[in-house]
Order: C-alpha cells, then sequence, then structure tokens
C-alpha cells in the first residue's frame, strides 16, 4: 500500500513537472523579437533560419498564439533577418522557415529579383531596424522564370520579367534554352538568385557597409517544392 502510494505519488510530480518544462518551453520559443533577441551575429541568424526550415521539414514547426504575438509586437519590431522571395503561393516565407509574427522581413516579386525598390526597403529593414541576415529566396520550377525564358508579354508583367532577363542570358544548361528544359530553368533560377546577391551590395553602399562590418550577411538559397527543403548556397 505504501509502495503503491509513492508510485501514485512520483507519477503525479512528474506529470506536474513536465506539464510546467513544457509550458516554459512554449513560452520561450513563443517570444516575440526584441531588440535584445534581435542581437545575433549575422551567422547565428542564418542557423536561425536553417534551423526553422528544419522543423518545417521535420514536421516540428512550432504553434504559438498569434493574437499574442499580434500583442506583443504592436507598438515596436525588431525582426532578425530579411527575405527577397518570389509571390509563388507554395514558398510562403513565415512558414517556410517556421517564423511568426514580427521575425522576419518579407519582399516578395515574381521571380524575386531585386530593383530600387526593394533594395530601399531591405536598406531600411537591415540599417534601420537591425535585421542581421537577408536572404535571397529562389525556388525550382518557378512560373516566373518560365516566363522570362520563353519571352511571355502580358500587360505590365513584361517589364517585370524584363528583370529576369540577365538571367537568361547568362545561364547554361543541356537541352533546349526554353521553359520545357527543366535543368534550363532551374539554372536560370539559381542565377537569378547569385545575381539579385551580387546587386545588392554592387548597388547599395548603406548594404555593402554593413557586410564589411561584420554587421550583415547576405546570402542565396532554393526552395524545392516537393520538398520544402530551403538549400543554401553559402
Ligand atoms: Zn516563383
Amino acid at each position: 500500500m505504501l509502495s503503491r502510494r509513492s508510485f501514485c505519488g512520483c507519477v503525479t510530480l512528474s506529470l506536474a513537472a513536465a506539464s510546467v518544462l513544457g509550458t516554459r518551453a512554449v513560452a520561450a520559443e513563443c517570444a516575440v523579437m526584441t531588440p535584445e533577441r534581435q542581437d545575433l551575429t549575422p551567422d547565428q541568424a542564418i542557423a536561425r533560419l536553417k534551423a526553422g526550415n528544419e522543423r518545417l521539414v521535420g514536421g516540428k514547426t512550432i504553434n504559438c498564439d498569434l493574437v499574442e504575438q499580434i500583442k506583443a509586437t504592436a507598438a515596436a519590431q525588431a525582426p532578425f533577418a530579411a527575405i527577397v522571395g518570389c509571390i509563388d503561393s507554395r514558398v510562403p516565407p513565415e512558414l517556410v522557415f517556421d517564423q511568426r509574427i514580427g521575425d522576419i522581413f518579407c519582399a516578395r516579386v515574381a521571380g524575386n529579383f531585386v530593383n530600387t525598390d526593394i533594395i530601399g526597403s531591405l536598406e531600411f529593414a537591415t540599417k534601420v531596424a537591425g535585421a542581421r541576415a537577408i536572404v535571397v529566396l529562389g525556388h525550382n520550377d518557378c512560373g516566373a522564370i518560365k516566363g522570362a525564358v520563353d519571352h511571355v508579354k502580358l500587360g505590365n508583367l513584361t517589364a517585370t520579367l524584363a528583370n529576369i532577363r540577365p538571367a537568361v542570358a547568362a545561364s547554361r544548361a543541356k537541352g533546349e534554352r526554353n521553359a520545357k528544359n527543366a535543368a534550363f530553368v532551374q539554372a536560370v533560377a539559381e542565377t537569378n538568385v547569385k545575381m539579385a546577391v551580387a546587386a545588392l551590395t554592387a548597388r547599395s553602399r548603406v548594404l555593402k557597409n554593413r557586410v564589411a562590418a561584420g554587421q550583415l550577411r547576405i546570402v542565396g538559397a532554393m526552395h524545392d517544392l516537393a520538398t520544402g527543403r530551403v538549400n543554401f548556397m553559402a
């Protein structure tokens, strides 16, 4: 009787301890970014994104109370990274990197190229708001890349796709240079990311200075639509 009581008491205590620990763990994971928590090295910021993508791919995403996060970020924001991504509905940066309210800036445009407006936005995201990393995120089977490869003409989209033409011209792959050639489309998508990464420091003294000072890292990455995995280029 004594041992039975002891056993039951032990189980109860264990459950209580697990409950408390679990509550604390979830609270820490869901804490919103603050200037103190944003104070990462650029490498740590990239590692944080990689860890988030690993959680996604592994089916272990963090489930937070977004309403609580909205309340907690209403007065200020301190995102640790900025993503330049495609508008593709299957590549939402917050979900791809398992991030939430106030965690990352996102600039999205068909074909994830950069122009003056996006570079200016990234200057704000880093120099003013303190983000430590920029990821230019391309993806396979991209409709914008295919459109640029095939010289698609449609309203304002014609001018949008013109931003990707330099990557088309600079890319090589076996087979025909059209959207039916998946290898060529992938080559253009990767070249397009690399050109955007290079353009950020070539066209922005603000970003170049932050990289030189060790306050910012800019990397390219490719997302795989079939797996959700992001492969970083550096
Ligand atoms: Zn796309």
